[in-house]
């Protein structure tokens, strides 16, 4: 019996370009939410784009564009890889939707009644590349490890304060509760070990005279909302909250994807601030690395951004999926290299799948006269193991492991000789082949969905497809 299963990316902050960072969150979710599908969930799936706070509002006083207007602009660019990436989300949410904006207020609204919001006075370090504060043992020589060319200001006013210390205890407790709430491993230790250390409360307003590019803080016309604090309440007004409760219910609580940058924010402070509006908290949260440029980090300035557009279109989607969960590791930091991208390409989609699909489809076009009779779909248990701890990586292993043994077995048992000898034997051991040709198509559904279309075709109308992947 198929369940509820409500998943989502983070909300990637529109002062870039999508990046094939952002194409490695987008894509693993995808492959999570295809394979909860194939296997009878029902899903919903939610991205979307954050666009308020600090570092937008200065952008677009530097280039004096009125902020709407960027944003606008952004949130089109990170649309587009809908279709670049084939991502089957259900749900594009944006943090300036009017919805969106009602639900963080009345969330505001609740997390105040409740004793957790309360105003004082603010000094602070503060990382503008980062829009978050910083206390002393962040900070290496006075900057901020991320953001070295960036000055950490200090910031002196009013502000209103997210009780974050209150929730050191229940935190603690709900992850002793829940050995797997965060993956992998590491990640959730540095979580533990960040919260056992003691939370102090953060900042959740800016002054409007300063910053007036955030949503409105309730009963308050001189502060509008620290960035985080709206954008994190994305993953419930995504699903109706609070207005639409049958559909809230239907689908909470998520499991969620994240970059390493993000776990104390989604893994402790989103945590808390549901305990603070007495909702339940969030069912899991995956973490991945990050993905380098030639052992560096990519930015803009370096000039090693690699655009997924430019890669899906020389290589195809379904090459730039492939390289990005099997090849890229889902949980440490990967490095990217045009070499390796091609490598692999050729070695192992040009030449493993493509030609084995041929070589099989080839023998089965001339020697069956009618489709073989495909049994009822089952994937391996592996496989599914495999994607149910979200270890992605494995479970394209798994899919070229089908591969190679069944292309060990055609070398052994030679079917194009044994159907000259003797027919019957051939075609028994061709129809064998195409089945589990389709097996693998089958397999393939969650991660590359074209190829595993195209696949499927071939078997059912048996007939050789145009090449899978041209070698380059
Ligand atoms: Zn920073």
């Amino acid at each position: 019996m198929g369940k509820n299963f409500y998943l989502t990316t983070t909300l990637p902050y529109v002062n870039a370009d999508p990046h094939v960072g952002h194409a490695l969150e987008f894509v693993t979710a995808d492959i999570i939410a295809r394979y909860r599908r194939l296997i009878g969930d029902e899903v919903f799936f939610n991205t979307g784009t954050d666009e308020y706070g600090q570092k937008v509002y200065t952008k677009t006083l530097e280039e004096k564009k009125d902020p709407q207007k960027y944003v606008d602009e952004y949130a089109e660019k990170f649309k587009k890889l809908k279709d670049t990436l084939n991502l089957s989300y259900d749900n594009f949410i944006r943090t300036t939707d009017e919805h969106h904006k009602m639900a963080a207020q009345e969330f505001w609204k609740r997390s105040i009644a409740n004793g957790d919001i309360e105003k004082k006075l603010y000094k602070s370090k503060y990382c503008a590349g980062c829009e978050l504060e910083k206390t002393d043992s962040d900070l290496v020589d006075g900057c901020c490890p991320e953001h070295r060319e960036q000055e950490i200001q200090i910031i002196e006013e009013e502000n209103y304060f997210f009780k974050f210390s209150k929730y050191q205890k229940p935190l603690l407790e709900l992850y002793k509760k829940n050995p797997q709430f965060v993956i992998p491993d590491f990640r959730f230790n540095e979580i533990k070990r960040f919260v056992e250390r003691g939370l102090e409360d953060f900042s959740i307003s800016r002054l409007k005279s300063k910053m007036p590019w955030g949503v409105p803080v309730p009963d308050d016309d001189e502060h509008v909302m620290y960035v985080w604090f709206d954008a994190l309440v994305n993953y419930i007004s995504a699903i109706g909250w609070p207005d639409d409760l049958k559909k809230f219910e239907k689908w909470w609580p998520v499991t969620q994807f994240a970059g390493k940058d993000q776990v104390r924010q989604q893994a402790a402070m989103w945590q808390a601030m549901l305990m603070s509006v007495g909702l339940p908290l969030s069912k899991q949260i995956v973490i991945h690395g990050f993905i380098t440029v030639d052992n560096g980090k990519m930015s803009k300035s370096v000039g090693n951004v690699i655009s997924p557009d430019d890669l899906v279109a020389e290589y195809g989607v379904d090459a730039l999926r492939y390289y990005l969960v099997r090849h890229v590791h889902p949980f440490e930091d990967s490095d990217f290299t045009m070499e390796k991208f091609k490598e692999a390409y050729n070695a192992n989609l040009a030449n493993g799948i493509g030609n084995l699909t041929a070589r099989i489809m080839k023998l089965a076009e001339t020697h069956l006269d009618e489709v073989p009779v495909i049994p009822d779909g089952t994937i391996p248990q592996e496989f599914e193991d495999f994607l149910n701890n979200f270890e992605v990586n494995k479970a394209v292993d798994l899919v070229w492991e089908h591969m190679g043994d069944l292309d060990k077995y055609i070398q052994e048992v030679k079917p194009f000789s044994v159907v000259k000898e003797e027919k019957q034997k051939g075609v028994e051991i061709i129809k064998n082949i195409t089945i589990k040709l389709y097996t693998i198509g089958r397999m393939l559904n969650p991660i590359l969905p074209k190829t595993s279309e195209k696949i499927k075709n071939a078997v059912k109308q048996n007939k050789m497809p145009e090449p899978l992947f041209v070698r380059k």
